[in-house]
């Protein structure tokens, strides 16, 4: 990989720690009002089931607050985060519930001025002892629409430049008292701005970084867009944690996660399907043997590439290419291995028989052969 991944300082954060070497962690929010707890457990299983590794949900008021407890005992090891905006005392209280994170943004904890005076400072303060004496990490969260006023009239905007010194003037001020387990994020609406701030502020610090285009928008589209910005970063090494802001169903927020986490190369933790589009040559129904492939694979975790292509134009060349291959002729397909013409299969076993190859490939990685 041409960047290397952004030294970081490591954060505990529960049973994981955010940084350093550490695996990059998927994240998502639930969509549910957290003190209707029968509606977020729901929420979370499912969001759990897609293999979700830190649960965030938002805290609007004190029931929300309250509730954080019983939300971690159903959450159990894996680490649950309390979104906190405006009210410094949901996030005390999440700390008492046992919440494993806080993300709050100081810029709208700030006191009735609207700039981060000692009012907003002295709350801050107070949030961040009682996360220190309890071991828990903070996210600060800066968004481009909660940008003090001050850097705002300094800037004109929320530009890069008045997102980093937000986020800078944030760190500098958990660090004054004594806090030290920290992590940012800046987001904005303006994915250029989003991208320049994180790549100012990671030059400057070192500290780990969630990364998330915010109100990305529906599936689709609002994939497509979080994986470039998400993607941009990630291939520069930044990005510790990912979050990816879809609306609608949390499953496909977290596989589109994974998703970008693979095309980019910084964590793969399961095979890779490479399929090719179809044209007119196809010679076999493709659709459906990627699909059964995909199905019969889903347990493994051992990182490959399986190759399946529809004709024998392109196909061997590129099936060649993957750890294991396939490609179509008519009503039958040509079996490759690392390059290596294996045999040919019949369509109808074709599933079967990249299934079996897959296993043993997946055997010889974990055995080291
Ligand atoms: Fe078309 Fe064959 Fe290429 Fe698939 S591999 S897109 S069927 S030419």
């Amino acid at each position: 990989m041409k960047f290397p991944r952004r030294k970081t300082r490591e954060v505990p954060c529960g049973k994981l720690v955010i940084g350093g070497n550490h695996p990059i962690r998927v994240q998502s929010l639930t969509t549910t009002k957290t003190s209707d707890l029968d509606a977020t457990r729901s929420e979370i299983r499912r969001m759990l089931d897609a293999g979700c590794e830190l649960i965030r949900v938002a805290v609007f008021d004190i029931a929300d607050a309250q509730a954080l407890g019983e939300v971690k005992k159903f959450v159990g090891d894996v680490p649950l985060i309390s979104d906190i905006h405006f009210n410094f005392k949901f996030a005390l209280q999440a700390i008492d519930q046992g919440v494993d994170k806080v993300r709050l943004n100081p810029g709208n904890i700030a006191g009735l001025s609207g700039t981060f005076d000692t009012v907003g400072r002295e709350r801050v303060k107070r949030v961040a002892e009682k996360a220190r004496d309890r071991g828990i990490p903070m996210r600060v969260g800066v968004n481009s629409g909660s940008v003090e006023k001050d850097l705002l009239e300094k800037y004109r905007w929320a530009t890069s430049d008045a997102l980093v010194e937000s986020a800078l003037r944030h760190c500098e001020f958990l660090e004054s008292v004594g806090f030290r387990d920290i992590i940012v994020s800046i987001k904005s609406t303006n994915m250029e701005s989003c991208i320049e701030a994180y790549e100012k502020f990671g030059e400057q610090t070192d500290y780990p970084l969630h990364l998330g285009i915010t109100e990305a928008g529906l599936p689709g589209y609002g994939t497509i867009k979080s994986a470039i910005g998400i993607g941009t970063l990630l291939r520069q090494g930044i990005g510790d944690t990912i979050r990816i802001s879809l609306t609608g169903d949390k499953v496909l927020e977290v596989e589109a996660g994974f998703d970008i986490l693979k095309a980019t190369g910084r964590r793969i933790r399961e095979p890779e399907i490479i399929a090719c589009p179809s044209c007119g040559r196809i010679a076999i129904d493709l659709e459906k043997v990627v699909n059964e492939v995909k199905d019969r694979v889903k347990d493994v975790s051992v990182p490959m590439k399986i190759s399946v292509l529809g004709c024998a134009v392109n196909g061997p060349g590129e099936a060649a290419e993957a750890d294991v291959g396939i490609a179509g002729e008519r009503g039958r397909g040509m079996l490759f291995r690392k390059g290596k013409f294996l045999r040919r299969v019949p369509e109808e076993e074709m599933v079967n028989e990249l299934e079996k190859e897959v296993r043993l490939i997946a055997a010889e990685k974990e055995s080291g052969s």
